[in-house]
């Protein structure tokens, strides 16, 4: 993916409301937790007779509150707040069921197991904690209302109807995870490219290239492997944007790095590396060799005016220099190559100049 698109998706997604995907992510499971887990409740309710009073509020809670919750969190000005707030009414009203359900063993552990499940995946240990402290409340108001009953043995219908959500919970939540990890990993692409490459150009950006040329400088000593540092400068670039206005500007920029580009191979390293200045390591390569690789660039850029504003005509002046024994680092290599560079434009523009094998 190129920078420009990997910043439209990095943008797009800053555009949402922070928390919104939370709020969508937790919408089905908390669909299918509410209306299993609602399932294993009301087999358990059976086993107590007295509490037919409870089955519409079972039924409103497994089937309404998910779409309510989801509702409100998304109108909410900060959804992932109110979605902290939904889970801890699920919380309660898990605990709510717990007291109804007289404690039933099986249903017990599992409701609140799968709270406990939720509330560490969205909200760390510390929405775990305030998940438990709901939990107990919730507990304490369910016995308060409907008294306090020990009854935790399940019936054989109870065991089976806990099955499908010990079953099929955990697998969604599996899911929702991978995708998660999946998108957080797009993610960490985008942003690794928007680190290393400049938007406008896709080339490496100025401090992605100095630390390739670091690198270079380094492998070169160890090494002695030839390789050439060429500079390129936009003549009178500033004219053709007073001239022409600064999008046309933008285009002779992108027009000179795909033909940059195109004629460098795959292993030199090609960076933007100022406003109109550009560099490429040429690997394997002596000065006099990368000398012809500049000047067919040089041709190049002369032979094919640039399609804006009627064909504008472009020139660029270049700076080559190798690396030297007597050089103290690369910051010194590149020095070389700028004042190779100076040296073309003040020499008159539109040429290749070498830096001198040992500089005076
Ligand atoms: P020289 O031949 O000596 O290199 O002259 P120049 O005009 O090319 O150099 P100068 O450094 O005076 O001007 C560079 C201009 O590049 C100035 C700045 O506005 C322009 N520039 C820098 N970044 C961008 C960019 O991303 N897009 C556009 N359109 N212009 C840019
Ligand atoms: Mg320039
Ligand atoms: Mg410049």
């Amino acid at each position: 993916m190129a920078a420009g698109q990997a910043i439209a998706a990095i943008a797009a997604s800053a555009a949402h409301r922070p928390g919104m995907g939370l709020v969508h992510r937790v919408y089905v499971p908390r669909m299918l937790g509410l209306g299993l887990g609602g399932l294993a409740v009301g087999a358990t309710l059976q086993q107590r007779d007295a509490l037919y009073l409870l089955w519409p509020l079972l039924v409103g809670h497994a089937l309404l509150w998910p779409h309510l919750a989801h509702w409100r969190a998304r109108r909410a000005p900060q959804p992932r707040r109110a979605e902290h707030v939904n889970l801890l009414a699920d919380a309660f009203g898990g605990g709510f069921w717990l007291a109804a359900m007289a404690f039933n063993l099986l249903p017990s552990v599992l409701v609140a197991t799968m709270l406990g499940m939720n509330h560490l995946a969205v909200g760390g240990l510390r929405l775990f904690r305030r998940g438990l402290m709901a939990l107990a409340l919730g507990t304490v108001t369910g016995g308060a209302l409907l008294g306090w009953e020990l009854q935790p043995l399940a019936t054989q219908a109870t065991v089976a109807a806990c099955l499908p959500f010990l079953v099929s919970y955990p697998l969604v939540i599996g899911i929702v995870t991978y995708r998660l990890s999946l998108r957080l990993a797009e993610q960490k692409a985008q942003l690794r490219e928007l680190v290393q490459f400049d938007p406008l150009t896709g080339l490496l950006n100025k401090m992605h290239w100095h630390a390739q040329m670091e690198s270079e400088f380094a492998r070169w000593r160890r090494s002695a492997r030839p390789v050439a540092l060429m500079l390129l400068d936009l003549d009178h670039f500033k004219r053709i944007n007073d001239e022409h206005g600064h999008p046309a500007g933008d285009e002779v920029l992108r027009h000179f790095s795909r033909l940059l580009r195109h004629h460098v191979r795959e292993a030199d390293v090609a960076g933007r590396v100022g406003g109109e200045e550009f560099a490429v390591l040429v690997h394997d390569c002596s000065a006099e060799q990368a000398q012809f690789l500049a000047r067919r660039v040089r041709a190049a850029l002369a032979a094919q005016p640039v399609p804006v504003a009627g064909g504008l005509h472009v020139t660029v002046s270049v700076g080559i220099a190798e690396p030297g024994r007597w050089q103290r680092d690369a910051a010194q290599w590149l020095a070389e190559a700028d004042a190779a560079l100076y040296t073309a434009k003040r020499e008159g523009r539109d040429q290749v100049c070498l830096a001198p094998r040992r500089p005076r």
